[in-house]
């Protein structure tokens, strides 16, 4: 979670004063133009979208890339709802997928839930965690899928020297207060492929006709929904931009230190990364479901086990596993060809993955010999006076 503070203040008093608050409208480049160029420019990729939320990225960048009606999406069984809930609102279904002891999606289940409807895997970047990426691209490849990076709890973080969200052909940030970059709610859509940037414009803002700024591309103008961001967001997003990296080297730093600590550990073992040499999350596992619990209930303060932040958990995905729309004749469900049907023990692997393992803050905005001291408690051996006083 990143802090808010003066800056995003008075970078909000500076539009609120000039009277220009709408995306659309005003003279020459505002706030949010300048963010997207900047995002574009620093994730290396060629467009960016903000919008109003993650959720909203999501089922822009789904609508965007084409994805409706009849067609199957991967979705992992850890995620938050909205992943699914986005593949809903554009038509298709979520099929979910085992997760792996990385906390993502397991790329040989993805292959074993492939059907011949399968139109796209949409993989989740969960915690600061990074998806097999290369993996996923590879399957998609062989299999002829689209592939959505939902980085909305990944802003910023890099597999193997490229930006989660930029891999694949549609990347949806999230800037809610929880996540990387913190404006209260917006998110952003990526892309490399002027189409879908094109498509992704028109979906956003239902008005896009009258505005002029497709006049370039040759997308016949389709109806959309409202998905746009103000330019109090677009004010928040430029300082908030800035603050990213060093943020995340933050993380990068405490992660060494503390897993250097943490891997001499009797009790747990660290749990595996797909990208190690540039973790900004972590997490640790046992052998049964009841030490991960009982080293929770120990520690607390930044330690929690994974299935106890159970609105994660796709069990708890009720409306979504009893797929319940907002009116019955616009249910995706009832659109397939063939039933897709849910039961509560259909990613058993990733249930019992989850109530082993317990993810551990790497505490960015605390002092570093802070979070070594916490991760040397964990570990129970030997603590020093000193440290004890420091952190006291
Ligand atoms: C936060 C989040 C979203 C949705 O973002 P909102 O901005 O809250 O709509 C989607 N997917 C994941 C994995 C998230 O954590």
């Amino acid at each position: 979670m990143a802090k808010v503070g003066l800056r995003e203040w008075l970078a909000v008093g500076r539009v609120l004063a000039s009277g220009r608050l709408a995306r659309y409208g005003g003279p020459g480049e505002g706030p949010l133009n300048r963010f997207e160029a900047g995002f574009s420019k620093q994730f290396g990729i060629k467009h960016t979208l903000a919008v109003s939320s993650g959720t909203g990225a999501l089922i822009c960048g789904l609508a965007a890339a084409g994805l409706g009606p009849g067609d199957e999406v991967l979705v992992p069984a850890y995620t938050w709802i909205a992943t699914a809930a986005a593949v809903l609102a554009v038509g298709a279904v979520p099929v979910i997928v085992d997760i792996d002891e990385t906390l993502t999606m397991d790329p040989a289940d993805i292959v074993r839930r492939i059907t011949p409807r399968t139109r796209a895997i949409l993989p989740v970047h969960m915690a600061n965690m990074v998806c097999d990426m290369e993996a996923i691209m590879r399957i998609a490849r062989t299999h002829g899928l689209l592939v959505i990076e939902d980085a909305c709890q990944a802003v910023g973080v890099s597999y193997r020297g490229r930006r989660t969200g930029t891999i694949g052909d549609v990347g949806a940030f999230s800037f809610n207060q929880f996540k990387n970059i913190n404006i209260g709610e917006g998110g952003a859509v990526v892309t490399d492929s002027d189409r879908f940037f094109a498509r992704a414009r028109m979906y956003h803002d239902v008005g896009a006709l009258f505005r002029g700024h497709l006049d370039n591309y040759n997308e016949p103008h389709f109806f959309g929904v409202n998905l746009k961001a103000s330019q109090i967001q677009g004010a928040m997003l430029n300082v908030q931009l800035k603050k990213l990296d060093p943020m995340l080297r933050r993380m990068r730093r405490r992660h060494g230190v503390m897993t250097r600590i943490l891997s001499s550990a009797q009790a747990f073992r660290l749990g595996p990364h797909n990208d190690p040499d540039n973790a900004v999350g972590l997490h640790v596992m046992f052998e049964t479901a009841k030490e991960a619990s009982a080293f929770a209930a120990q520690h607390r303060r930044g330690v929690y086990r994974l299935y106890d932040s159970s609105r994660h958990v796709y069990t708890n995905w009720a409306p979504v596993l009893e797929q319940r729309a907002a009116h019955p004749a616009m249910n995706p469900f009832t659109w397939t060809k063939n039933p897709v049907e849910y039961a509560p023990d259909m990613c058993a692997r990733s249930i019992d993955i989850l109530q082993r393992t317990c993810r551990i803050s790497l505490g960015e905005n605390y002092p570093v010999p802070l979070m070594a001291y916490l991760a040397r408690r964990m570990v129970g051996g030997e603590v020093s006076q000193r440290r004890l006083s420091y952190a006291a």
